[in-house]
C-alpha cells in the first residue's frame, strides 16, 4: 500500500527502513492529525522562508527568459558554482534573442567547468526556437514551457510559478528531501510511483495565494536546513512532527531503489607541443563532452592496458613519426561523472613540429588555447602543472 492510498484511507503508516527491506509498523493517527500537519508544515516553511531567504538576482527578476537561465545553470549545480555562470550570461545575453544569436562553440566556452554540456546545447536551441519560431517571446504557461527542450515538470513549473504565479508545485531533489523526511516517505524517489506520490503531495501543499513564494521556500528550505548531510535539525522549526527527526531515518530519507551503475574507462591524453603550436581535437557530438575539446587521446580498457601502453615509449615515436622528448608522464587523475569514472593519465611531448595525426584534429597556436571549450578535467589538469599554466590565461 503506497503513501496516496494510506492517506486516503485515512492511515499513517510508519515505514521501518531496513536497507533495501522494509517492514511496516503500524502506528495510525487520525486525519485531523495528519491534516493539522500539512497546514503546520506549509505555514512553518513559509514563515521561515520569510526570515531566512537568500538574496539570489534571479529572485529580482519575473522575466521567463532570466529565469530560464538561472534554472537551467542551477540544474545539478550549487548556487555558489553557479552564480558566475549566471552573471556572464545574463550579461553576455540580456535577452533570448541575444542567445540565440551565438554560436555553439561559443556557449560552450562560457559554459566551459560547469558540466553536463546538454543543458548548454539545449539550451542554445531553444533560444534560437523562440527566436525564430516565436518572435522572441517566452511562452507563458506551464502546458507551452514544457514542451521547450531541456525543460522537464520541474522547470516548467518554476518558470510558469515565478514568472507568472501559475499554481505548479515543483518537486526537485531539495523538495523530495524535505517531504520525504518530514512527513515518513519512503517510496523510492527514482520510481515512477514515487515520482507521482511526491507531486501529488507538493500539488496538495502549495499555497493558493502565494504559490511563487511557496516553491521557492520548499527548494530553500531544503537547500539551506534539511540538507543531504549534516542536517541542522536541532534549529529547525519543523522539528517536532518531523517523522525522520522524531524516528532516527534523517540518513535513510529520501530513498532510492536504483544503485547508479559507474563505468570506468582509463584515458590516456597527449599535450603534444612545438615550439609555438598545440594540437587538439574536437570530441564526437555523442557521449560526455560532446563538442568540447580535448588533447588526442588513447582509451584502454583497463588499468594494466594504460600502464602497458604508457611504459610502451615506442608507439609514440611511430604515431608522431618526429623526434620526441616526453617531458612529463603524470599520475593517474579519477574525475567522477555521474555515470562515469575517469581514470586519467597525461602524457607531456615536445616535438619539432607538430603534424596531425588523424582528421579530427586541429593544429592551433598555442595562445589560442583558451579560445575552446575544455571538459574540467583537462582545466584541472593544465591549472596543477606549472609549465602549462599558461595555456589557461587569456592572451
Ligand atoms: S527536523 Fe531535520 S529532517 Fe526534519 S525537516 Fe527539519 S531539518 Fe529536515
Amino acid at each position: 500500500m503506497n503513501f496516496a492510498s494510506q492517506f486516503r484511507a485515512q492511515i499513517y503508516t510508519i515505514y521501518y527502513f531496513k536497507k533495501t527491506d522494509f517492514r511496516i509498523i503500524n502506528e495510525k493517527i487520525n486525519t485531523t492529525d495528519l491534516k493539522n500537519n500539512k497546514v503546520y508544515f506549509s505555514k512553518a516553511i513559509n514563515h521561515w522562508y520569510s526570515i531566512n531567504k537568500r538574496n539570489l538576482p534571479w529572485r529580482l527578476s519575473t522575466d521567463p527568459y532570466i529565469i530560464w537561465l538561472s534554472e537551467i545553470i542551477l540544474q545539478q549545480t550549487r548556487v555558489e558554482q553557479g552564480m558566475s555562470y549566471f552573471n556572464k550570461f545574463s550579461t553576455k545575453y540580456p535577452s533570448v534573442t541575444d542567445l540565440a544569436l551565438a554560436s555553439e562553440d561559443e556557449v560552450l566556452k562560457d559554459w566551459e567547468g560547469l558540466g553536463y554540456y546538454s543543458r548548454a546545447r539545449n539550451m542554445l536551441a531553444t533560444a534560437k526556437y523562440i527566436s525564430s519560431e516565436l518572435n522572441g517571446n517566452f511562452p507563458s504557461t506551464y502546458k507551452e514551457i514544457i514542451k521547450l527542450k531541456g525543460v522537464g515538470s520541474y522547470t516548467a513549473a518554476a518558470i510558469s510559478s515565478f514568472a507568472y504565479n501559475e499554481k505548479q508545485a515543483v518537486v526537485d531533489g531539495n523538495v523530495y528531501r524535505v517531504l520525504s523526511r518530514f512527513f515518513g516517505i519512503s517510496t523510492p524517489i527514482d520510481s515512477t510511483e514515487g515520482k507521482k506520490e511526491f507531486q501529488l503531495l507538493a500539488n496538495e501543499l502549495i499555497d493558493n495565494q502565494i504559490p511563487s513564494q511557496h516553491n521557492q521556500a520548499m527548494m530553500e528550505f531544503g537547500a539551506l536546513q534539511c540538507t543531504p548531510k549534516k542536517t541542522a535539525c536541532e534549529i529547525c522549526p519543523l522539528k517536532l512532527e518531523c517523522f525522520a527527526f522524531n524516528k532516527g531515518f534523517i540518513n535513510d530519507l529520501p530513498y532510492k531503489s536504483k544503485k547508479i551503475k559507474q563505468t570506468k574507462r582509463y584515458f590516456t591524453y597527449l599535450i603534444v607541443r612545438d615550439p609555438e603550436n598545440l594540437l587538439i581535437q574536437k570530441r564526437p557530438d555523442k557521449g560526455i563532452w560532446a563538442n568540447l575539446y580535448e588533447f588526442p587521446l588513447l582509451e584502454s580498457n583497463s588499468a594494466q592496458e594504460q600502464n602497458e601502453l604508457i611504459n610502451d615509449k615506442n608507439w609514440l615515436k611511430t604515431v608522431l613519426n618526429d623526434n620526441i622528448i616526453v617531458n612529463h608522464i603524470s599520475d593517474t587523475h579519477k574525475h567522477i561523472l555521474s555515470h562515469q569514472q575517469l581514470f586519467a593519465r597525461f602524457i607531456e611531448i615536445h616535438v619539432d613540429a607538430i603534424a596531425k595525426i588523424s582528421d579530427n584534429q586541429l593544429i592551433i597556436n598555442q595562445q589560442d588555447i583558451s579560445k575552446y571549450a575544455l571538459p574540467k578535467l583537462l582545466i584541472n589538469y593544465l591549472s596543477e602543472r606549472d609549465d602549462l599554466l599558461y595555456l589557461l590565461n587569456d592572451n
